[in-house]
């Protein structure tokens, strides 16, 4: 008989792991404590982890060594534009973090300032499927030299004219003198899955975990807002409310003049929504996180 439980990679150590353990545990998923390097095995739920390197993620998942996978979507894009081996797999989630894009850059002062400038120079990237794909679909004919890391010394140890690198703040390029003039890929973590040969019982676990986790991603972008609003007002204190479509508005014992207002946002709430509320005529404005969300 399959092994029922529901085998999840995630990376090891780096950027990609810190928000994977915190999902999950935000998820509720509790884990048992051990020695072992490579498992971990949750306890209230029938799910094992996984933890290797991202780069290996998505092989584990297209084998079948594990059901899913938390990677970033530069990693995943990337194996599936080297080899057809991963064209079986898919996003089953976007989750919301370790954001960055991979960019085309070149030196400050130099001539290359366009896809086109690309044209017979010499790119150093460590991402080399999607650049060469994003390049042949544009028509541009450059070499590609393929780096494993500090592919921003490339251009001033004159090993190749550009770069294809991933990008955050873009203080790492700005200290290697270079600037950023196109967008190939913008990223972030998903989990990801194959589309076929899925097993019933693990899906059957992996669906209240992807429920759970976009509760979870839902409910740190929301937040709950409570004001008191004069009831001449409230019109226009409910349209400067953020991204909520029904609030609830009460009676305040002993005010006929003041209405007490509770809405969910689904928006980030400025201190500027707060100052213009006040503005409004609305006070005691409480700003709350949500823990939780189901619909
Ligand atoms: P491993 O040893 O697992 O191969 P790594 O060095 O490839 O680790 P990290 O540097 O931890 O991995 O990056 C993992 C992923 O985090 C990247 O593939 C990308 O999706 C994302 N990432 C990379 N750079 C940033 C950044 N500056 N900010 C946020 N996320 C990033
Ligand atoms: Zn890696």
């Amino acid at each position: 008989m399959p092994d029922q439980r529901l085998k999840l990679a995630v990376q090891s150590k780096g950027r990609l792991s810190e928000g994977g353990m915190e999902l999950l545990s935000k998820a509720g998923v509790r884990f048992a404590y051990g020695r072992d390097q490579l498992h971990r095995r949750a306890e209230n739920l029938p799910l094992d982890l996984l933890l290797v390197r991202d780069d290996d993620i998505p092989s584990f998942v297209a084998g079948g060594a594990c059901d899913y996978g938390i990677v970033g979507e530069n990693v995943l894009y990337e194996m599936q534009a080297r080899s057809p081996r991963y064209a079986d797999l898919e996003v089953a989630l976007p989750l919301g973090f370790s954001r960055c894009n991979l960019k085309l850059a070149s030196p400050r002062d130099g001539t290359i300032n366009s896809v086109e400038d690309l044209a017979g120079k010499s790119i150093a990237t460590s991402y080399p499927g999607l650049t060469r794909r994003y390049l042949e679909a544009r028509g541009i004919d450059a070499e590609i030299v393929e780096m494993r890391g500090s592919v921003e010394v490339a251009p001033r140890m004159r090993i190749a004219d550009a770069i294809c690198d991933l990008v955050s703040s873009g203080a790492t390029l700005e200290a290697n003198g270079l600037a950023a003039f196109q967008t190939v890929l913008e990223s972030e973590a998903v989990m990801v899955r194959r589309k076929s040969a899925r097993q019933p019982v693990v899906e059957t676990v992996a669906d209240k975990l992807i429920e759970r986790m976009e509760g979870v991603i839902a409910s740190a972008q929301t937040k709950y807002i409570l004001l008191n609003a004069p009831r001449d007002r409230l019109n226009e204190i409910k349209a400067l409310i953020p991204g909520s479509d029904a609030p609830t508005v009460a009676q305040i014992a002993d005010r006929a003049d003041v209405v007490a207002v509770h809405a969910v946002c689904r928006e980030r709430v400025f201190w500027e929504t707060l100052e213009r509320l006040r503005a409004a005529g609305a006070r005691a404005i409480l700003v709350l996180p949500i823990e939780k969300m189901m619909a």
